[in-house]
C-alpha cells in the first residue's frame, strides 16, 4: 500500500477541469482500497457520507482518486463558500507558512488575528462598538459565547431551540436538539440548558409573532428571564432542515432579550459570510445579535472560529479566561484575510443572490410538478427541498436517502438534513460555474424521478 494517488493527479483550486465526469463507478477501486484502510485505522464514529477518496477540489467539483469529477453542491458543509483552493487563499497561506506557523496569541500576539478581528468588528450586524476573539471550530465559538454571556450577566441558564445544531463537544451536545447521530449514548450532558421551540413554518402554522409568543412564555414560565444569560439560535437553521423562520419571530424574540439584558448569541457558523445572499443572515431579518459566532466559511477551508461582540460583553472575560493554543494560528488568519477581501470585493454577495435565482426557479419547478416536494426554502446559496408523503404531509426520509445516493452514484455531491431526515440541501461553492449548477439540478431531477 503506498499514499501516492493516481498518477494524473491534478491540481486543486479553480483551474481545475469544471465537468462532471464518471471514470468509474463510485467507489471506485482507488477509493475503495483508501476507504477500506479508513476502516481499519479510523473509528466507524467518524462516518463519511460520499464513498471517495478526495485529491482535488475547487471552481464547482471534487475529483477523487480513479479520476472521477463530481459536482460539489455540499462545499464540505458551507465551509468552501469562496471555492476549494482558492487562488488568493492558496497564496495566503503559503506566504504565512514560510513566514511563522505558530507563536501562540496568547504568548505572543501578531497582527494578522488582530485585523481578522477588525474586519469582523466592521462587516458583522451593527454599529456599536465590537470586539472578537479567535478560536478554531465553530463549536468552540459556541462554548465561548455561552462562557462570556454567563460570566456578563451572572447568570447559569441557556436556552437553545428544536431543530438547533451547534456542535459536538459536550456543551454543545446539549444545546444541539438532534439525539441520532449527534447525542445518543454521549450524555450526561450539560446543565442549565433549556429548549424551546422555534419557528416553522411549514409544520407549525404559525406566524412569527405567533411563534414568538409561544417561545417567550415557556422562557418565562420554565426558565425566567431572571436566570437566563443567553438564547443561543440559528437565523436559519442549519443541520435542522434550513429552516427559515416567519417573518418577526428573530426581531421579537431579539427585542426581548434586550427589553430582559438576556445575551442574544446568533450562532452564524453556517449562515455567514455570504452564504445567504448577505454577508449575515441576521442582516435578512433585520436583527442585530449581541454575539455573533462564526466559523466555516470564514478562512477558505482553513480551522478557524470567532465569537464577535458587543464590547462591554466581550469584555467581561478577566485575563486568561477566553483562548487556546491554536486559537487564531497565524495560517489560518492569513487564509481567512483573503477569503474575508474576497467576500468583500468579488462580488460573491452579488453571487448568492444569483444563485438563489437559479434554485428558487429550478426547484420550484420541481415542486410544481411533485407532490412530494413538501417545500422549497432557504436564502441565498443555502438553499433546500424537503420531501413528504403527499397524502398524510409526514416526513420522507426513505425518499430523501435514495434521492441523494442516486445523485452520488451519478456524479453529484448534495447533502441531506434535516430533524426527520428528510430534506436535500443545496450549498454550492459561490465560485461554482451556472453550467454545472444547471447540470446538478437536472441530475437532482431525474433523480426524483425515477422514483
Ligand atoms: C457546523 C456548525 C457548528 C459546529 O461547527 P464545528 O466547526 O463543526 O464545530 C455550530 N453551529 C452551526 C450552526 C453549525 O452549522
Amino acid at each position: 500500500m503506498t499514499l501516492t494517488a493516481a498518477p494524473t493527479t491534478p491540481h486543486g483550486g479553480p483551474g481545475l477541469p469544471q465537468v462532471r465526469r464518471l471514470a468509474t463507478a463510485i467507489p471506485g477501486p482507488r477509493s475503495a482500497e483508501i476507504l477500506q484502510r479508513k476502516a481499519a485505522a479510523v473509528p466507524a464514529g467518524v462516518g463519511h457520507t460520499v464513498p471517495i477518496a478526495a485529491v482535488a477540489a475547487g471552481g464547482g467539483v471534487v475529483v477523487d482518486a480513479d479520476g472521477n469529477s463530481l459536482i460539489d453542491l455540499g462545499s464540505g458543509i458551507a465551509v468552501t463558500t469562496v471555492g476549494s483552493a482558492h487562488p488568493k487563499v492558496v497564496e495566503a497561506i503559503a506566504a504565512q507558512a514560510a513566514q511563522f506557523t505558530h507563536t501562540c496569541f496568547m504568548i505572543s500576539p501578531y497582527e494578522s488575528y488582530i485585523a481578522v478581528a477588525e474586519v469582523l468588528n466592521r462587516l458583522t450586524p451593527g454599529d456599536h462598538e465590537k470586539k472578537t476573539a479567535l478560536f478554531n471550530s465553530g463549536a468552540e465559538a459556541v462554548e465561548n459565547a455561552v462562557k462570556i454571556a454567563r460570566k456578563h450577566t451572572g447568570r447559569p441558564a441557556v436556552v437553545a431551540f428544536d431543530h438547533g445544531y451547534h456542535g459536538r463537544t459536550n456543551l454543545t451536545m446539549a444545546l444541539t436538539a438532534k439525539s441520532m447521530p449527534y447525542k445518543s449514548g454521549f450524555g450526561p450532558f450539560a446543565p442549565e440548558i433549556y429548549r424551546a421551540p422555534a419557528s416553522y413554518p411549514l409544520r407549525d402554522g404559525l406566524t412569527g409573532p405567533e411563534a414568538a409568543a409561544r417561545t417567550l412564555s415557556l422562557i418565562e414560565k420554565q426558565i425566567g428571564a431572571e436566570n437566563l444569560a443567553a438564547v443561543v439560535i440559528e437565523p436559519i437553521q442549519g443541520e435542522g432542515g434550513f429552516i427559515v423562520p416567519a417573518d418577526g419571530f428573530l426581531p421579537a424574540v431579539a427585542d426581548w432579550c434586550r427589553d430582559n439584558d438576556v445575551v442574544f448569541i446568533a450562532d452564524e457558523v453556517q449562515s455567514g459570510f455570504a452564504r445567504t445572499g448577505a454577508m449575515f443572515a441576521s442582516e435578512l431579518f433585520g436583527i442585530v445579535p449581541d454575539l455573533v459566532t462564526t466559523a466555516k466559511g470564514i478562512a477558505g477551508g482553513m480551522p478557524l472560529a470567532a465569537v464577535t461582540g458587543r464590547a462591554d460583553i466581550m469584555d467581561a472575560a478577566h485575563a486568561g479566561g477566553l483562548g487556546g493554543t491554536y486559537g487564531g494560528n497565524p495560517v489560518a488568519c492569513a487564509a481567512a484575510l483573503a477569503a474575508l477581501d474576497a467576500f468583500e470585493n468579488d462580488g460573491l454577495i452579488e453571487r448568492a443572490q444569483q444563485i438563489e435565482r437559479v434554485l428558487v426557479d429550478r426547484l420550484g419547478a420541481l415542486a410544481a410538478a411533485d407532490d412530494r416536494i413538501g417545500e422549497v426554502r432557504g436564502r441565498g446559496a443555502m438553499m433546500a427541498v424537503e420531501f413528504v408523503d403527499p397524502a398524510a404531509g409526514a416526513p420522507d426520509a426513505a425518499l430523501t436517502g435514495a434521492v441523494a445516493k442516486a445523485c452520488l452514484a451519478d456524479g453529484v455531491i448534495v447533502l441531506t438534513c434535516g430533524t426527520y431526515g428528510n430534506v436535500i440541501r443545496f450549498l454550492p461553492p459561490l465560485s461554482i460555474p451556472d453550467a454545472l449548477l444547471h447540470e446538478g439540478i437536472d441530475v437532482v431531477a431525474s433523480a426524483l424521478a425515477a422514483r
